[in-house]
């Protein structure tokens, strides 16, 4: 029985980088020799133990085959039989199919150093295509690695193509491919995880939305700020949507499932898009500016609001975002209003609604002049 550390704490070491989670792999046993070490079983679906006290994973050397469409319909097999080399060959990219031994020696069948060093990403095996994920983690990677200068290398790009070609893309589970969008978002370039899937097609069939150049562009450089601002993923997420018809765009957040913060805050930054670049600039409208507070659910919900302004300061315009300001004093001056006082005074139900709103209509309209003059 052999122990190898594999995968990405390999890579992360060679890289010099901190190493957040080790795996490992163990050839030459089988689940009960593992099982009377003290290890315990996790999950069902493949041969992954959890060490006793380190509770780090541990997984049995294996081969996967692929039998039917997307992730569904690999084939395990796992026995003492199969190899270091065998197990390293079902991985994704050459600079994760690296192993290192408890005595410390790499093994490195698919020249994995070397494409680190040479900063691409490049695919071990045709047995890429048996996954269309991977094309999403590539572009994680990418998205990751870029300040160290990694990139796609042309035959991984091309067989990316195919693929997406071959329409394997559209046999993905949204639930994995909101997985890897929502890591992606958190990486240190996410802006390239959206390129790289634009440049492979697979952007066209995920969010199909994002293909004109001007959306493109658009999510691009409002993902950017937001990530620059320490966004939370929710925002991050809306940002990609901010130049999207709100219909067509909440379609889509929803069909890739996204949580429920991230589907509302993308709503609505899609909605009060257009409506800022409609206020007047010299004497924004009272009323429309009280119905967006109330849209918003600002008293209700201001920790939403500052996410939403925040998304908005980084994806309009300059031009539009000065008019943020005047939402922003609409807020401040309106959440001034204290509905007690005015059930103190009497108001009560529908008239206690009614009162609230016109208390707040005046002094947005009171501060809106003061600025004016
Ligand atoms: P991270 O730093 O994001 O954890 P990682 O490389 O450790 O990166 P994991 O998702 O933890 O990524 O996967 C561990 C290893 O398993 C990878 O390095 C890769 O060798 C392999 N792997 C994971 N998912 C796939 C996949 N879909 N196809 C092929 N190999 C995969």
């Amino acid at each position: 029985m052999q122990t190898y550390l594999v995968g990405g704490a390999v890579r992360d070491e060679l890289l010099g980088l901190k190493v957040k989670d080790r795996d490992w792999v163990v050839v030459g046993a089988t689940p009960e020799q593992m099982l009377a070490r003290g290890f315990t079983q996790v999950g069902s679906d493949f041969p992954v133990f959890l060490h006793p006290k380190t509770h780090e994973e541990y997984a049995l050397a294996r081969t996967e085959r692929k039998q039917g469409h997307g992730y569904h319909g690999f084939s395990v097999y796992s026995a003492p039989d199969v190899t270091l080399e065998e197990d390293l060959l079902r991985r994704d990219l050459t600079i994760n199919a690296m192993a290192r031994s408890e005595q410390g020696e790499l093994s490195d069948p698919f020249d994995g150093r070397k494409d680190l060093e040479a900063r691409e990403l490049r695919h071990v095996s045709m047995a890429f295509k048996e996954d269309p994920l991977r094309i999403l983690r590539t572009a994680r990677f990418a998205a990751r690695f870029q300040p160290l200068g990694f990139r796609v290398c042309a035959e991984t790009m091309e067989l990316m193509r195919s693929m997406v070609a071959e329409g394997e893309v559209e046999h993905l589970v949204p639930e994995r491919v909101w997985q890897e969008i929502q890591r992606a978002l958190h990486e240190n370039n996410p802006a390239t995880f959206f390129q790289v899937l634009r440049d492979c097609g697979a952007l066209a069939v995920l969010i199909p939305e994002l293909s004109p150049e001007a959306h493109f562009s658009a999510a691009i450089a409002g993902l950017q700020r937001v990530h620059a601002s320490n966004g939370s993923t929710a925002e991050r997420f809306a940002s990609l949507l901010c130049a999207l018809d709100e219909p067509a765009g909440t379609a889509r957040a929803k069909a890739l499932k996204a949580p429920n913060d991230c589907q509302q805050l993308a709503r609505l930054t899609m909605i009060f898009t257009p409506a800022i670049q409609q206020l007047d600039p010299l004497q924004p409208d009272a009323g429309v500016l009280l119905k967006l507070l109330e849209k918003a659910d600002l008293w209700r919900r201001p920790e939403r609001f500052a996410q939403l302004l925040n998304v908005l300061a980084c994806t309009l315009e300059p031009a539009n975002r000065a008019k943020l300001e005047a939402l922003q004093n609409a807020a401040k001056v309106a959440s001034t209003v204290d509905p007690k006082i005015l059930m103190e005074q009497g108001f009560l139900g529908k008239e206690l609604g009614d009162a609230i709103r016109t208390e707040r209509l005046a002094r947005i309209n009171q501060a809106l002049s003061s600025l004016l003059s």
